[in-house]
């Protein structure tokens, strides 16, 4: 027979897409329990009861999260620039038809500093910036391509270009990080973010082989489905301008327009 759902203890969390209160512990589904919890407004899925502050997620990512960057990393990387360049087609062309253009670039989660390093090659007159918690990513970003970064994003600036790939899933209160860059994007900067977005792929869902552990890592503190998230952007008063949902999961080019905030969704 099956357990009854249990509500979840010991958490004050809001829910960052609904702002409901009402978590159930749904570990039961889990092969390990890991403090998931699911908001039964909504059905966001969370871990409101294993992260108690920013600090404490800070804390574990400035040491525990990742190992220093090897060649494996930067053969990723190097994946990943060819998508990035199909990606930024358009907005490069703009960029080098006007003269003298010196772009403001941060990165939020720029890891060594590779995506940073390549947008910087394109525009040898940007301003690149970023954010990276893990100190040896830090270190490395700093020695390999002399890239400073730091904990937190210079809010002394703004910016043409704020970049943030898979990163999102892993803040608490997305939802205020997606109000912060709106604020900080220049008029017609735009947002670069990818996020991991579930249920797309459940082929497999009840066989043998189906790994509820893959599809719910527990260092991803946010789980959205793909309309959860695009009403997250919206909510944030992003406009999406592109898109691609195949070959990084949810990617997403977005401008600031407040108007979305009044729209339905
Ligand atoms: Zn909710």
């Amino acid at each position: 027979m099956q357990k009854p759902i249990e509500p979840m203890k010991d958490t004050n969390m809001k829910c960052p897409n609904c702002g409901g209160d009402h978590w159930e512990n749904v570990d039961k589904f889990r092969l390990k329990p890991s403090g998931m919890g699911l908001c039964m407004s909504c059905g966001f899925v969370s871990y409101p009861a294993k992260w108690k502050s920013k600090e404490e997620i800070f804390a574990h990512y400035r040491t525990d999260y990742r190992n220093p960057p090897t060649h494996a990393n930067l053969l990723r990387a190097n994946e990943r620039i060819t998508f990035t360049i199909n990606f930024f087609t358009t907005l490069s062309e703009n960029w080098k038809a006007e003269k003298n253009r010196k772009p403001a670039i941060c990165e939020v989660g720029a890891a060594f500093g590779a995506s940073l390093n390549f947008f910087r090659q394109i525009f040898p007159q940007a301003d690149v910036s970023g954010t990276e918690l893990t100190t040896s990513m830090r270190r490395n970003a700093a020695h390999e391509f002399g890239i400073k970064l730091s904990e937190d994003i210079d809010e002394s600036k703004t910016y043409d270009l704020i970049m943030s790939y898979k990163v999102l899933e892993h803040q608490v209160d997305p939802h205020l990080e997606l109000e912060r860059y709106a604020k900080l994007l220049k008029p017609g900067g735009l947002l670069y973010m990818s996020v991991p977005t579930w249920f797309k792929s459940l082929y497999n869902f009840g066989m043998s082989g189906f790994d509820l552990e893959y599809y719910f890592d527990p260092n991803h503190i946010n789980v959205w489905t793909r309309e959860m998230f695009e009403s997250m952007l919206k909510r944030a008063g992003f406009e999406i301008v592109k898109a691609d949902q195949v070959i990084y999961s949810s990617t997403y080019l977005c401008r600031v327009n407040p108007e979305m905030k009044k729209s339905q969704w």
